[in-house]
This record gives structure tokens, C-alpha cells and sequence, in this order.
């Protein structure tokens, strides 16, 4: 005869057996039959946090170009046009109103129709281009034409040497404002025109070349009439390092002068 107290332990025993067991598939290292929530089907996955940190993206620096096609060119007094006489492949004309008929290179173009119809529809007045590309040939009148009437020293502050300028990349425009105020002069900056620009252009892809107070780094006097088309991309990454040169965005020496 097995006393009931054995009865009653060898129960307990087999009823402990089957927690144990039960514990090895439930509590011990076997996954659970719910898996974390980010791995099972969910018809928004991409909201879903990750549960450990992620290292935010690394910028990388910006590097200039010494390639004219490319929008990181950067020209100036120390960084030729390479060829000399270098014209862009793929200039259009540029459907806006203008002083002299504009042409740029595709994507700028396209970027500066953009940008003029939205100063327009924003504020109800209209400005025009003054000057956009211009091959090497016109660069050699035009920069003659300065040499004329300011002297060497003085054109060389406000028109670039033939194989130096800007406007032969098709990537930069000087614009004005319709009728005309202040047409290339620094009181451009206090038109209408000339605040929505330094306000606005960096959105479509544009950045002020020549700002005031930086004829050191670039060699020019303040030209709030001239833009360059750097792509959205980098002129959003310019805007928002603070930089007010391109020289100063690439970290490129300072080209107040001609190299002798
Ligand atoms: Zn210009």
C-alpha cells in the first residue's frame, strides 16, 4: 500500500517534469513563437524604429572640378577655363524675358525658366537676363571693352580676362531687373529683384557668386546681379554650411589676382 504521501510527491514530481519541459521551449533560449515586431509583416515596414541607433550619413567634402562640363567647376583668376577656349556642348536659349538674347547650358537653363516664373507668380514683377553665356571670342570684346574704359586694373575687378570667365562655362547669368533699375549695379541688391534673388535662388540650384566684402577671395567687386548654377543638391549643401564663396566651399585658395 503506497501512503498517500508518496502519492502526493511522486505527482508533484511528474507535474514539476512537465513545467520544466515547458519552460526549455517557453523561457529558455529557444525563440519565442512572437518575433519582434520589426520582422513581421506590417504594411508600413519603413516606419518602423529601429531599435538600436544608427550612425547619421558622413558628408563628404566638396571637391572642385577643373572639368568645365562639371557643375563643381570652379573658374577664377588662379583656375582657368581648361581648354582656354572651352564651349559647353548642350547651351540653349533660355525662354525668358532678356537685355541680350540668353543662352545656357540645358539644365541651367531649364532651373533659371523655373526661377523666373516663380518670382513672378510670387511677387507680380518681372526681371530679365542681362547676360548668360558668352563664348571665349565675345569675352575677348567684352573685356576689352572694359579695358577701355576703367584701365587694366579696373576692368580686372569687374570682367574676367578671356579663358577666365565664368559666363563660358553656360553655368552663370547675370540678371536684371525688367523695366530696368540698377542694371549691374551694386544698388541691384536693394531692388526687389535683387532681394528675392540672395533669398531665394539657392532654391533652384543657384548660388551669388561675387558677394559683397569678398573681393579678396574672388577678385571681383560685389556683383548681386550674377548667378551660378551649381545643381540643387550642392547649392542646398552651400546654403547650408555657410559658405559664401565657392572658393570657401571647396576650400580653394583665395584668387584675388592673375598668377603673374
Ligand atoms: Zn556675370
Amino acid at each position: 500500500m503506497v501512503p498517500q504521501i508518496l502519492r502526493s510527491r511522486a505527482l508533484a514530481a511528474a507535474t514539476l517534469a512537465v513545467v520544466v519541459v515547458g519552460c526549455l521551449v517557453a523561457c529558455g533560449g529557444a525563440p519565442p513563437t512572437a518575433k519582434p515586431t520589426r520582422e513581421s509583416p506590417s504594411s508600413t515596414p519603413a516606419e518602423t524604429p529601429e531599435p538600436s541607433p544608427v550612425a547619421p550619413p558622413v558628408r563628404v567634402a566638396p571637391v572642385a572640378s577643373s572639368d568645365p562640363n562639371d557643375l563643381s567647376v570652379v573658374v577664377n583668376k588662379l583656375r582657368p577655363l581648361t581648354p582656354a577656349d572651352y564651349a559647353p556642348a548642350d547651351v540653349v536659349e533660355v525662354a525668358v524675358p532678356y537685355a541680350n538674347q540668353p543662352f545656357l547650358r540645358r539644365e541651367a537653363a531649364d532651373a533659371t525658366v523655373a526661377m523666373f516664373a516663380a518670382f513672378e507668380a510670387q511677387t507680380g514683377l518681372k526681371m530679365q537676363a542681362q547676360s548668360a553665356y558668352r563664348s571665349y571670342s565675345t569675352q575677348v570684346s567684352v573685356y576689352a571693352g572694359w579695358v577701355a574704359s576703367k584701365g587694366q586694373a579696373g576692368a580686372d575687378l569687374t570682367s574676367a580676362r578671356p579663358g577666365h570667365s565664368e559666363h563660358q562655362t553656360g553655368l552663370a547669368i547675370d540678371i536684371s531687373a525688367l523695366p530696368a533699375v540698377c542694371t549691374l549695379q551694386a544698388c541691384f541688391a536693394d531692388t526687389p529683384q535683387g532681394q528675392w534673388l540672395a533669398a531665394n535662388a539657392v532654391t533652384y540650384g543657384f548660388v551669388l557668386r561675387y558677394p559683397a566684402g569678398g573681393t579678396p577671395v574672388t577678385g571681383y567687386e560685389f556683383e548681386p546681379w550674377h548667378y551660378r548654377y551649381v545643381g540643387v543638391a550642392m547649392a542646398a549643401d552651400y546654403a547650408a554650411t555657410g559658405a559664401t564663396t565657392l572658393e570657401q566651399y571647396f576650400g580653394l585658395p583665395a584668387a584675388p589676382t592673375y598668377a603673374p
